[in-house]
């Protein structure tokens, strides 16, 4: 914990987060289940804290997820334990009940990941039915010696001349969905969504349906960081809204925190097998959202560059490698930046996101 603002909020490692989070549920009258991870250990304990605040009766829930890409996790972390601080000030309205699922991917967190230990992308790997583990987009395929490299710190000083020169060839646009779609041929690739689902989609499968059963509404923030503007939230929706949902959506957010909103017929962001998406599909609420909150920090360019030579590192010269630690360190900057400001910022835009929510599930449909 550092700082004297609401960046105290930010904790400095995964332990500490935890500690933090059970300690603030317990006092603020909330219940906390752990879901151990199968490669914690007595020294590392790893589990997927869930908490619940409010009666569970009440038949609006809103749920809070922080941590499926590990490295991304302090600031969601930190949005939940303001919101379970000013929960001890402000009691929630009878008929909402809100959840946290706190560090979704602990083993990405303490190891400082974006993927699991399998270098799978959480947020590829919740494949819908008649979907499969397999493909990836034929730019992914031709650019994978540049998002792939056989050998580290090959090429530092050439990144951005080899962008422009791969830009030029194969689009913009090409690049970027064929990177932001999510792949399933190269295992230790960038942006890899897995063989199964993981141990995350796996506690998920099980915990989501128990979750939305008897609630009428269900609206879900995952909390993301590393696309957008520095220091800007914004909300990214990819499964259809009905005019309900679409006009509540509205009211509720401002228009500068909505990404462009989708229709019944187009969602605008279309990466395979993501939480929300799931999400939406497996709630056996009567009406559901789900929403990537994301936080912006360097430009995609800038992020492109620290995850290649992270994930680089990490399969050519070993997890604990000197390397590979000082990428470590670079990375923690890119998803979680120290900057007092940004830190304030994505608190206050979470706390608003969340509690706007909160107020407005009643004025819901
Ligand atoms: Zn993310």
């Amino acid at each position: 914990m550092t700082g004297t603002g609401s960046e105290i909020w930010f904790s400095d490692s995964y332990d500490e987060a935890r500690s933090r989070i059970l300690q603030m549920a317990g006092q603020t009258g909330c219940s906390a289940t752990s879901i151990s991870h199968p490669l914690g250990t007595a020294e590392q304990p790893l589990a997927l804290d869930v908490i619940r605040c409010g009666s569970p009766d009440a038949p609006l829930r809103l749920l809070l997820s922080s941590g499926l890409h590990g490295v991304e996790s302090p600031p969601g972390s930190a949005a939940q334990l303001a919101f379970l601080d000013r929960l001890q000030r402000t009691p929630l309205p009878k008929t909402v009940q809100v959840t946290i699922l706190h560090a979704l991917n602990p083993w990405g967190w303490v190891h400082s990941r974006r993927m699991d230990d399998r270098n799978v992308d959480s947020n590829r790997n919740f494949l819908l039915p008649g979907e499969y583990y397999e493909g990836a987009q034929e730019t992914y395929r031709k650019i994978d010696c540049f998002l792939n490299p056989k050998r580290s710190g090959s090429w530092p000083g050439q990144f951005s001349l080899m962008a422009a020169v791969l830009v030029l060839r194969y689009g913009y646009g090409n690049i970027q969905k064929a990177i932001t779609t999510g792949q399933y041929e190269f295992e230790q690739g960038l942006f890899f969504g897995g063989r199964e689902p993981n141990w995350t989609t796996a506690q998920l499968q099980s915990l989501i349906p128990e979750l939305t059963r008897t609630t009428r509404r269900a609206c879900h923030l995952d909390f993301h960081t590393g696309i957008g503007e520095y220091g800007r939230g914004q909300l990214f929706v990819d499964h259809p809204l009905n005019s309900c949902t679409r006009d509540w959506m509205a009211e509720t957010y401002p228009a500068d925190a909505l990404d462009s909103l989708p229709t019944e017929s187009e969602p605008p962001y279309r990466a395979r097998g993501s939480f929300s998406k799931w999400f939406f599909e497996k709630s056996t609420a009567a009406e559901t959202l789900s929403c990537c909150a994301e936080f912006g920090t360097l430009s995609s360019l800038k992020m492109l560059n620290i995850l290649i030579r992270e994930n680089t590192a990490y399969h050519c010269d070993g997890i604990d490698s000197a390397r590979r630690r000082t990428l470590r360190a670079e990375l923690e900057d890119s998803f979680c930046p120290k900057d007092p400001v940004w830190r304030r910022a994505v608190l206050e835009q979470s706390e608003q996101l969340i509690w706007r929510a909160i107020d407005r599930m009643s004025a819901w449909g």
